[in-house]
Order: structure tokens, then sequence, then C-alpha cells
């Protein structure tokens, strides 16, 4: 939904950031500042996409769905990346969803700037094609995470990715909603969660999650965590 934040800071969202800064201005007057409530439905699979996305703040959650089977997080984007990447590249329709896992706002990218052969259109696909290679590794490292490491390690990974991109205090996350973006049943996340907050890593209670203790919460998050640091690392459009 659009809101009143003005002016917008287009260097709040650091793929935005890296923009040659002769192009700042013009992108700027195609970008509409937006809020992020929580639970936020951006993109639904199979749904004609509309808008591109950049947060500025929060964290969207990239949905994948298979026949009957409820959606399950596979990826996630916060003020280093976009929402609506196929869009950019020529797609009409989403292969993948996004919603809104923790809230907070993002710059939203008109159709004019989208235009094919527009002035905007070639530095877009340089910061897209870079940021591909990003969010490819990041969601081949999750995939073979869900497979091979354990729901409270995978848990631990989770809470860091998404404390690099929300480092708030606390979030409001639901079991429910923390249930469905790791893919297992409300019980099971309960459970994991329960084991992390008796050894004073979290405190989680009445839908309000807060880290305790990031550097313990490493010791047991998944080895995926660092090897997707370190994929970042490599192909972010900041790198020299
Ligand atoms: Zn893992």
């Amino acid at each position: 939904m659009p809101c009143s934040l003005a002016p917008p800071l287009l260097t709040a969202n650091r793929l935005l950031a890296a923009l040659p800064r002769r192009l700042h201005p013009p992108m700027l007057a195609c970008l509409e500042p937006v809020v992020l409530p929580l639970a936020h439905v951006l993109v639904v699979p199979g749904a004609r996409m509309r808008h591109v996305y950049f947060p500025t703040a929060g964290v969207v959650a990239l949905l994948a769905q298979v026949n009957d089977h409820p959606p399950v997080a596979v990826g996630m984007v916060g003020a280093e990346g976009l929402v609506g990447l196929s869009m950019v590249c020529g797609e009409r329709v989403a292969a993948v969803g996004a919603i809104v896992q923790v809230a907070g706002t993002a710059l939203r990218l008109s159709a004019q700037a989208r235009r094919p052969g527009g002035p905007l259109w070639g530095a877009l696909q340089v910061l897209v094609g870079r940021y591909t290679g990003a969010l490819v590794l990041q969601l081949a490292q999750q995939a073979a995470c869900s497979q091979f490491h354990g729901l409270e390690a995978r848990l631990g990974r989770w809470l860091l990715m998404t404390h690099d991109r929300a480092p708030a205090e606390a979030w409001q996350l639901t079991q429910h909603f923390l249930a469905t973006l790791l893919g297992v049943r409300r019980e099971s996340v309960t459970q994991a969660a329960h084991r992390l907050q008796a050894r004073q890593l979290i405190d989680y209670r009445r839908g309000q999650l807060r880290l305790l203790d990031r550097p313990g919460l490493a010791r047991v998050a998944c080895p995926c965590y660092v090897q997707m640091q370190a994929d970042d690392g490599r192909t972010s459009p900041h790198r020299r």
C-alpha cells in the first residue's frame, strides 16, 4: 500500500544504491514508497505480476507451492535485493510467490522504468544480472539445506538471515506463520523454538520473537548460513 514517506531514500536499498549516481534522480522519479505490512502478499504464484519491489526495511519471503500442499519459503529478500526478478527479465506471470515476513517498507517501481529500451532499462539489467546470481545461490543452498539439516539448525539459520535483514529488537511472528515459512508442522516448529529458548538463545512469547544470544545461535545454526554469507559477498553488486 502507498505511504507518505517523503523523500524516499533510494540508497536504503543496496541494489538501487549501486546504480550510477547520474541515474539516481530519474530512477527516484519512477519509484513509489510503500508500506509492507506483516503477512501482506506481494506476489501470487501463477498470477500476473504488476510491480517490482525494492525493500528498504523488513523482510520478504519467497514462496513455492507444489499442487495442493501449503506454500513453503524457498528464499528471503531484504534491502539487499528486489522482489519481482522475473518481471524485470520480461516475464509477466509469477512462478514464485512473495509474502512479507517482517513488516517494513519498500520502493515500488513504476511501469515506465521497466519498459524495455527506456533510459533506466540497461542499468536495471546489469543490477538484476548480478543479483540473480546471488539469489540462485541462495535458493540452491536452501533446497539442499531442507534435505540434509535438522529443523533446529535450519531455524537457527533462518533467524540469523532474518536478523541480518531486519536487526530489530523483536519481530512479530506467529507460530503458524513460522511453520509455514519453514515448511513444517506447527507443533514441530514450536518444539524447536522451545529448545532454542531453553538455551537462552531466543525469547519467543505472545507472537514476539527476540534474539538474545546471536553468537550462541550461530553455533546452533547449520553451516548453510556461513555458506550463504560467503555467496552474498561474492555476488553483491557492491563488490569492487
Ligand atoms: Zn542448512
